[in-house]
């Protein structure tokens, strides 16, 4: 497994620099909202997903809040938090590892033991099994997902506890195991002559450590954007169709890669009877696709591609498989955080690349890369609101607890829903590839 290496750019990459000007009237562009100017603390009492790219989604009731964070770190510097932060690291040596997702702004991610994507990560803490504590700087699937592969030795902890996911939110137990009910009453649950069974959940690596433990208890398995296929495939083998949640777009984006006609994925919005569909419909189905969706990729449109093309006549357009499908549609490319990485690092100098992805990754990317012209496609900063909750006074906070011997914030996942979590888990970990990796228009 590869992961990014950290590395010092040339090129200022500060999503949270560029924010700060814009909001002060001194830096060209836009924001989505002037509240990501300030600290996190700042809105850490209300209920929602704070600002930025998902602030409008509905949090669900009883989602974790932060408790308020002690006030010299709230009056901290951005030098005197970087400090504390390097001075705790150093302190506790190999005690601590660090991990950094792709999504996280630049004044944490220069701290990380590693970057990369949510399952990256949660190998990469593996890799450090006598580390006691792994700082997951990321969003609480990430770290139930770090806690199920660690060893029970090790404390994952979340910096912010507020740091969820709008689109794993999307889905909860309760919803899906209703959902799960109905089918069984539509389909029954015998395997046809071929011995498949009705309908397989695939669950998607960005959900709750207790959908992933659904699908381990009802034969199902787990997936990323990178092998969304390869999981496909091993579903389809195994049943006539596929429930596939939370995340609408990358469900349908990979189906019909694979050939699977649109009308045979009806939806299934959980506050509807059938989802909202007809049985005619499921019966016909070969992937239900739950209502769910990434606010930050939903932004993109095949609008912004157009303007790309126009203001930068050969530009190479990427975007991720979580856009909906006339955005993948249009662009050249398509594929996840680490496709998109290997892409623009492999490219000939002086490509240049409009991304449709998170922004702080496009910003760092485009820092490390000098040699190529790399952007984002949205014009207006606006990054995942919820990644934007790991503040660096959070990080600060969280280690140096660890220096005075208390764990705090730390995330674990209880034996019940862990056991059959890893299951489906380690079933994603043993599903073949398809010969061909997929990334690429066919005609591209
Ligand atoms: S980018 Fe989208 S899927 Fe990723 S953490 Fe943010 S809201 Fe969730």
């Amino acid at each position: 497994m590869s992961i990014t290496d950290v590395r010092i750019p040339a090129i200022d990459p500060s999503v949270d620099r560029t924010i700060q000007l814009v909001t002060a009237g001194a830096g060209a562009g836009s924001t989505c909202t002037p509240e990501l100017a300030a600290g996190p603390w700042n809105f850490d009492g209300a209920p929602g997903y704070g600002p930025g790219s998902s602030m409008g989604d509905v949090i669900p009731v009883g989602s974790p809040r932060q408790g308020e964070l002690p006030r010299a770190y709230r009056d901290a510097t951005a030098e005197e938090l970087d400090e504390r932060i390097r001075t705790a690291k150093a302190t506790l040596g190999d005690r601590v590892v660090i991990l950094g997702h792709f999504y996280q702004r630049e004044e944490v991610v220069r701290h990380a033991d590693f970057v990369g994507d949510s399952f990256q990560l949660a190998g990469a803490a593996t890799s450090r099994p006598d580390a006691e504590a792994i700082v997951f700087c990321g969003v609480h699937f990430m770290a139930e997902t770090a806690d199920l592969l660690s060893t029970n030795e090790q404390a994952v902890i979340l910096p912010n506890l507020a740091a969820g996911c709008s689109m794993a939110d999307m889905a909860d137990i309760d919803s899906v195991q209703e959902c799960w009910e109905q089918l069984e009453e539509l389909y029954g649950t015998a395997p046809d002559a071929d011995g498949r069974v009705p309908v397989i959940p695939v669950t998607y690596m960005n959900s709750s450590a207790a959908l992933k433990g659904f699908c381990g208890e009802h034969g199902g398995i787990v997936c990323t954007s990178s092998n969304a296929e390869t999981v496909l495939e091993w579903a389809f083998e195994r049943g006539q169709r596929v429930l596939f949640f939370p995340d609408q777009h990358l469900g349908r984006n990979t189906a019909k890669a694979m050939g699977v006609p649109l009308d045979r994925m009806p939806m299934w919005n959980p506050r509807r009877p059938l989802g909202g569909s007809s049985s005619d419909d499921l019966t016909d189905a070969q992937v239900i696709l739950w209502h769910g969706f990434c606010s930050v990729h939903r932004r993109f449109t095949v609008e912004q591609i157009d303007r790309a093309r126009a203001e930068h006549p050969g530009v190479r357009v990427i975007v991720h498989p979580e856009c909906p499908m006339e955005v993948v549609d249009a662009a050249d490319e398509y594929g996840s955080t680490d496709y998109i990485t290997k892409a623009i690092a492999a490219a000939p100098a002086g490509t240049t690349f409009a991304i449709g992805t998170e922004v702080n990754l496009v910003q760092r990317l485009a820092a490390q890369y000098p040699q190529h012209t790399v952007f984002c496609l949205d014009p207006v900063i606006c990054p995942c609101s919820t990644m934007y909750r790991i503040h660096p006074g959070y990080l600060a906070w969280v280690l140096e607890r660890l220096v005075a011997g208390e764990v705090v914030n730390q995330i674990s996942v209880g034996a019940d829903v862990a056991d059959p979590a890893r299951v489906a888990l380690e079933r994603m970990l043993a599903a073949v590839p398809p010969v061909a990796p997929r990334g690429a228009h066919p005609e591209a």
